[in-house]
């Protein structure tokens, strides 16, 4: 009977100390710091309203990457821009129309896509339907191209939505989510995106390439799940160095792509008039992140790391505000915080403001890859072995119901323990799934904690997500600031603990 007393004396002794691993009133600190005196839609307008859109390498990416790299100096941090090495041109759309002028005039939702040439000056232009679906089809079309504009066939048509473009977690898909065990191999594919409905096409690249050889002026093209004056805009092809101009690849608004098609498919002339100017950039076609940090102070932990991040390019139709101004200004709002409550962190806090991660997590890749990996093993090396954790934010607007740990179940309990202070805010599921598209991928991919949170969904897939309607207007003040006070806490949390986060 002595025993099992003495036995629960010392338990109650270990949850005590455990539970002093948090230091509660630090937290409250943060929460009234990043609640009540937020600056982040500050920092979201500079990105985006002041800066415009960010594709990567473009003049605009490296005014706001040299914006947050000053604000960070203005709040005591040493900040840099670091290349990653080299990556490729930047481009800038200078001047952008279209619209048809037969057989009636109207003007046109459009957006070239990124890299592709210009008109060289105003253009009139019959529509021209090229409907091939092999290399031979497409050869019948010799002769036949020049300065037109061509359009393919598509088969599908616009379905009405009732669902609402907005919406938040339900109790029930969080609850699931906690629930969520992750099978043996692999937490799942972390895809997102719904691509269902993408006509069937023979490789429109092969269609350019001969437009292009052929002389003709652009082809039109309208992503699938755009409607309503919402479309989806990215790349139009190669961007490295080299690379030759791409041909001039217009993406318009479905409705007005189906006008137009239904019009030259019946033979009904459609002429239209179109004028792009665009520049590239090969001065420096190096890759750049924005780096800065809070030095540790702890002299055991001073060279250990929390590292937050999201990535600061973005598509070239509007201004990237919730892909991704949204966590950059979230985790540039982090970082006031953690300034403004005065901490002297144990651990070093580095934030990184990634480049090129539309193309492919090129700027979060290359840095893991240049600092924490062992190049035969692949793992992290000494220095990435000294990474507590990585924290990303790059799903929009909405605010943080929870986190991701990829599968790493040994990091459940004390992110539940983190998260208990904001489950009043909306934020207390923690989750075994895998979430996949973005900068966390990288660090996670050499073994280092990597972990992105789970936010509400909001308008992204539907309205904003790589389209030319993200603009700050679509940013939920709330939201962010939820956000930021809340990973504010978790990099705290982790930069202050005895132990690092334990790995997978
Ligand atoms: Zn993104």
């Amino acid at each position: 009977m002595r025993k099992i007393f003495l036995s629960l004396a010392l338990l109650t002794a270990m949850i005590s100390l455990e539970a002093q691993e948090v230091d509660q009133a630090l937290v409250e600190k943060i929460k009234l710091e990043g609640m009540q005196n937020s600056k982040v839609m500050e920092h979201a307008f500079y990105l985006t309203d002041v800066n415009g859109p960010r594709l990567n390498n473009s003049p605009n990416y490296l005014k706001a990457a040299n914006w947050a790299k000053a604000k960070l100096q203005e709040w005591g941090l040493e900040a840099n821009l670091e290349s990653w090495g080299e990556w490729g041109k930047g481009w800038e759309l200078k001047k952008s129309y279209l619209a048809i002028t037969a057989p009636y005039y109207k003007p046109i939702i459009a957006f070239p896509k990124a890299w592709c040439s210009g008109t060289k000056g105003l253009k009139k232009a019959e529509v021209i339907v090229v409907d091939a679906k092999d290399s031979i089809q497409l050869q019948a079309y010799a002769g036949k191209l020049k300065g037109k504009i061509i359009i393919v066939p598509r088969t599908d048509s616009l379905k009405q939505s009732f669902k609402p473009d907005a919406d938040r977690f339900t109790e029930e898909a969080l609850s699931k989510m906690a629930g969520f065990t992750p099978p043996a191999s692999t937490g799942g594919n972390g895809q997102r995106g719904n691509f269902n409905g993408r006509p069937p096409m023979f490789n429109v690249n092969k269609i350019k390439e001969f437009a292009k050889a052929e002389g003709a002026i652009a082809i039109l093209s309208a992503a699938p799940n755009g409607k309503d004056g919402t479309l989806f805009v990215s790349g139009g092809g190669a961007y490295t160095a080299n690379a030759p101009e791409n041909f001039l690849d217009i993406a318009i608004a479905y409705e007005d792509y189906m006008t137009i098609y239904r019009l030259a498919s019946r033979n009904i002339p459609v002429k239209l008039e179109t004028e792009v100017a665009v520049a590239f950039h090969t001065e420096d076609t190096q890759g750049y992140n924005v780096v800065a940090e809070i030095k540790g102070t702890d002299p055991k932990l001073k060279d250990e790391l929390v590292i937050i991040g999201g990535h600061l390019d973005s598509w070239h139709a509007a201004t990237g505000a919730t892909d991704n101004a949204a966590g950059c200004a979230v985790m540039m709002e982090v970082i006031r915080i953690v300034k403004a409550i005065g901490l002297q962190p144990k651990r070093t806090i580095r934030i990184c403001l990634w480049g090129g991660e539309e193309q492919g997590l090129h700027g979060s890749r290359n840095y893991v890859k240049n600092h924490f990996t062992d190049t035969t093993t692949k793992k992290f090396n000494a220095l990435g072995d000294k990474i507590s954790a990585y924290y990303n934010l790059d799903n929009g607007t909405g605010k943080i119901r929870g986190i991701y740990t990829q599968g790493n179940t040994a990091v459940k309990a004390l992110f539940s323990q983190w998260l208990q202070p904001f489950a009043s805010l909306g934020a207390s599921t923690v989750t075994a799934q895998n979430t996949g598209g973005t900068d966390h991928l990288a660090f996670d991919a050499i073994g280092v904690p990597g972990f992105q949170f789970i936010q509400d969904r909001i308008e992204y897939d539907t309205r904003t997500h790589h389209t030319n309607m993200d603009t700050y207007d679509h940013l939920i003040p709330e939201d962010l600031k939820q956000a930021a006070t809340i990973i504010a806490a978790f990099v705290v949390n982790t930069a202050q603990q005895t132990e690092k986060l334990p790995r997978k």
